[in-house]
């Protein structure tokens, strides 16, 4: 029985070329790159054409502004922390908004016990912040707005660029959460208009652990962790190479290739869609219609809970997400879902089908047929 990967969203599995690439420097080439020596200078090289391969990819103006960390995690916490603690003087108040990941809410959430006031802005039924309600929520006290730029759990793509021209003419700096969207959609941290953006790797085919957060030039950032002088002192500690090498390779070709797997992906979770809604039926989009990532569809099943479905395609060896996530027992209804208003039912029976590089026809015609079967039984046990 052929395996169905359809957690993208989760995480990706390497690609060939990204494992390639960080070979050699868990083999011979170890140095330290901070070592002064050729097998150290020899490291730091591979890690600045890292940083270059990643300026390119987000359309930034040097290397300087890309730095690299441990994850996606770490990026949103070195933006949101970082910038609050180092600007605080001009302001304590941070938008953000309802939907983000929890490395974001829970960065804000913290800030507040430091002193900040945090607003956290609605979304509409479809996932969507606008423009208009960002605006009004702006004070002379706002230093900072975080908003992301696609949503992981339902692919609802937001406004950045337009928020972007707004908060020009603001005093307040602004930082997008670009993990999900980066190379599923083209990224230019220009045309964005964005002054901080990050991204990870796991989710572009490269390695678990790496992250990077672009800083545009001049924009200054209070570090987390306190040591070497390692990235400009902003994120001190012996960069780990393998990773960021392998990261530079990932995202190089990421973005390479952004514009035809977009159109690819699209095209089959379209397929995908309308097949769910035409041979199974009672189902719900969450997410906006078309607004979204190509690559995610994220469906409530009437009747059903998320998490059932889940199990039934997992003995089939097919892997999908559900809505709400089973931590320590306690089972809790996604908070995306409930800040787009869904009643708790519907966000129970959600379940987040993310397709991605290695996704075609045939697996989707199988993931269907599976789904069919789970559906016709759990729906016949009620
Ligand atoms: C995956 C993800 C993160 C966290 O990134 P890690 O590298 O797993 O720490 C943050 N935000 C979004 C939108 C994500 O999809």
């Amino acid at each position: 029985m052929e395996r169905i990967y359809l957690d993208y969203g989760a995480t990706s599995p390497m690609r060939s070329e990204a494992i390639e690439a960080m070979i050699p420097f868990l083999k011979s080439e170890f140095g330290n790159s901070g070592s002064i020596h050729d097998l150290g200078q020899r490291a730091n090289d591979a890690i600045q054409m890292a940083r270059s391969q990643i300026m390119h990819a987000l359309g930034a103006e040097t290397p300087r502004e890309i730095v690299f960390t441990s994850s996606g995690t770490e990026a949103n916490n070195l933006a949101i922390l970082g910038f609050a603690r180092k600007h605080r003087q001009k302001g304590t108040h941070i938008i953000t908004t309802q939907i983000e990941h929890p490395s974001i809410l829970e960065a804000c959430h913290f800030l507040e016990k430091e002193g900040f006031t945090v607003t956290y802005l609605p979304v509409d039924s479809t996932g969507m912040v606008t423009v208009q309600e960002v605006q009004n929520a702006l004070t002379d006290q706002t230093i900072l707005v975080s908003i992301m730029a696609a949503n992981n759990e339902v692919g609802t793509i937001q406004p950045i660029s337009e928020i972007g021209k707004v908060l020009k003419n603001h005093q307040a700096y602004f930082h997008t959460d670009a993990i999900q969207f980066f190379g599923k959609i083209p990224v230019c941290v220009k045309e964005l208009g964005v002054d901080l953006l990050s991204i990870g790797s796991h989710k572009i085919y490269g390695p678990k652990g790496v992250g990077a957060l672009y800083i545009r030039k001049g924009v200054r950032i209070e570090p987390l962790l306190h040591g070497g002088g390692q990235e400009r002192a902003i994120r001190p500690s012996t960069l780990n190479t393998p990773a960021i090498v392998s990261f530079g390779v990932a995202a190089q070709l990421v973005a390479e290739e952004v514009k035809e797997e977009a159109k690819r992906l699209t095209k089959l979770r379209e397929y995908t869609w309308y097949r769910i809604r035409q041979e199974i039926g009672d189902v719900e989009l969450n997410g906006h219609p078309t607004n979204r990532l190509p690559n995610n569809l994220n469906l409530s099943f009437q009747r059903v809970e998320g998490q059932a479905i889940l199990l039934e395609l997992n003995r089939e060896q097919i892997y999908v997400s559900s809505g709400s996530a089973c931590s320590a027992g306690k089972h809790r209804a996604s908070h995306v879902l409930q800040a787009m208003g869904k009643r708790e039912e519907i966000a129970y029976q959600s379940v987040r089908i993310t397709l991605g590089k290695e996704t075609d026809q045939t697996q989707i015609d199988r993931f269907i047929d599976v789904l069919k079967q789970a559906l016709h039984y759990l729906r016949m046990l009620i």
